[in-house]
């Protein structure tokens, strides 16, 4: 591998568009990088990576430690990297939304959609009603007839749904089909559109038959005597995306809330260094959304890797950082669009009944946190603590956003103030044996 001859080493987690563009610029400064990714990732094997990086798919990493230490996982061995400098591209994962019904199957994210979108026939005939809120419900209504599937209803929470701007800018990137006007297409074609709706409850005994729309009210409360049932096979939710943050949460890099960022999310200075020395974010991770803003902010932590190793020069930095920055300054409009329009947290709560499973993976259900909130917990920590919710194999992926809008709703208090839980390694679990062997070497060498 091409490094700088003393060692140094950029540990890259995570190869979405964000970390390979990172990876592609260390590259290009001559640094050793190492781009590592629990998937085999499409996105690492379209783009143009010079083969002196060196790419790691199904590697999980499951711990980042204050000397920069990334702990992974592949091939049923731990083993311990140790970096120069770490940039945490770890993207997000879909927010679940919570109403009865929404564990049964055929309840899908749009993530799931698009993996059935490429099968083929994987969603010929399917009846397929979505649901949440933000751009992409119309771009997967629009995966959904492309593919041979019937879109049953577009059930948006907003008044409207997202303006066609949006949903072209959010579309850019990728080849979906005609997008002069999604929404305009779906009425052309008959589909029905809820707006300021919500799923009510769904219902069905092996996968979903049925389910049933309720209006919102504009205080945020679902209206019980405004409901209609809906025939369908498939529920496919989005309400927006959550920011894997752990990895650089557990080495005690700040993160922040707020809303324009897409919740919870690495504080950043702007040219993607974190509060630790050696710690840089890109893409999802640090607020961002979208392709293109995603790809631009990891050239930006590739950039400020290089510089801060010493491996360019501070006029070509100047130049290149003023390019990225100005191309992300240009593209973060509409980033804080998609991020704000998908926010619904507190009123997609407003569905849930005591008996809605809150975390599926323990069994703690919407009444079990009502308890907690009864004896004084406020935070998902102290939530946690009282209910098990988070313990499960996801780690809080699921649950953690759904608990923290359900206590927001109960109690008033906000999202951000329920707080995150805290990280702690693995991320995810790994057998025991593999961590003993590792600890074992680590002490031997
Ligand atoms: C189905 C779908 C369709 C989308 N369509 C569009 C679109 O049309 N237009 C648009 O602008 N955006 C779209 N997005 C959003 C877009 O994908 C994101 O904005 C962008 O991918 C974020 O890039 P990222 O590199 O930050 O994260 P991601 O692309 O999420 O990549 C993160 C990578 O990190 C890996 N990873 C995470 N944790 C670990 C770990 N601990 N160890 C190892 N690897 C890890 C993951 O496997 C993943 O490959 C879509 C997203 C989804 C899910």
């Amino acid at each position: 591998m091409n490094d700088m001859g003393d060692g140094t080493k950029v540990v890259i987690i995570g190869a979405g568009p964000a970390g390979v563009a990172a990876g592609i610029t260390v590259a290009r400064y001559g640094l050793a990088a190492t781009v590592i990714d629990e998937h085999d990732t499409s996105e690492a094997h379209s783009a143009d990576m010079p083969p002196s990086i060196s790419f790691r798919p199904h590697t999980l990493a499951w711990g980042l430690f204050p000397d920069n230490q990334v702990a992974l996982y592949a091939d049923e061995r731990a083993e311990s990297l140790a970096a120069t400098a770490v940039v945490v591209a770890t993207g997000g994962h879909e927010r679940a939304v919570a109403f009865p019904g929404w564990t049964l199957p055929g309840v899908v994210n749009i993530g799931e959609v698009c993996g059935l979108a490429r099968q083929p026939g994987g969603l010929a005939g399917k009846h397929v009603l979505i649901a949440g809120t933000g751009p992409f419900l119309l771009l997967a209504a629009n995966e959904v007839l492309e593919n041979g599937g019937e879109v049953a209803a577009l059930v948006e929470a907003r008044p409207s749904v997202a303006p066609v701007e949006l949903v072209r800018k959010f579309a850019d990137s990728t080849p979906t089909s005609d997008m002069n006007n999604p929404e305009e297409e779906l009425r052309r074609r008959g589909v029905p559109i809820y707006c300021q709706s919500t799923i009510l409850s769904a219902q069905g005994d092996a996968g979903i038959t049925e389910a049933v729309v309720t209006q919102l009210r504009p205080n945020g409360q679902h209206d019980p005597d405004a409901t209609e049932r809906i025939t369908c096979d498939l529920l496919c939710l989005h309400a927006g995306f959550c920011a894997a943050v752990e990895l650089a949460q557990m080495v005690g890099c700040a993160v922040e809330y707020n809303v324009d960022s897409g919740g919870w999310h690495v504080r950043h200075d702007g040219e993607m260094r974190t509060s630790r020395d050696g710690v840089y974010v890109a893409g999802r991770v640090a607020g961002y959304a979208g392709h293109e803003i995603s790809i631009a902010s990891g050239r930006l932590a590739g950039l400020s890797v290089a510089h801060d190793l010493g491996a360019i020069s501070a006029a070509e930095f100047t130049e290149a950082l003023e390019r990225e920055k100005a191309t992300i300054d240009a593209l973060r409009l509409s980033s804080c669009q998609i991020n704000t329009y998908s926010a619904m947290e507190s009123e997609l709560s407003s569905t849930i009944t005591p008996d809605t499973l809150l975390c599926p993976e323990e069994g703690v259900r919407a009444a079990d946190i009502d308890l907690a909130i009864s004896l004084g917990a406020r935070s998902f920590n102290d939530i946690k603590r009282r209910t098990r919710c988070g313990m499960g194999e996801s780690q809080a992926h699921i649950c953690g956003p759904l608990v923290s809008a359900y206590v927001a709703h109960q109690t008033g208090v906000s999202v951000e103030s329920v707080g995150l839980m805290t990280a702690r390694p693995p991320i995810r679990p790994i057998p025991l044996i593999a961590v003993a062997a590792l600890d074992q070497q680590l002490s031997q060498s």
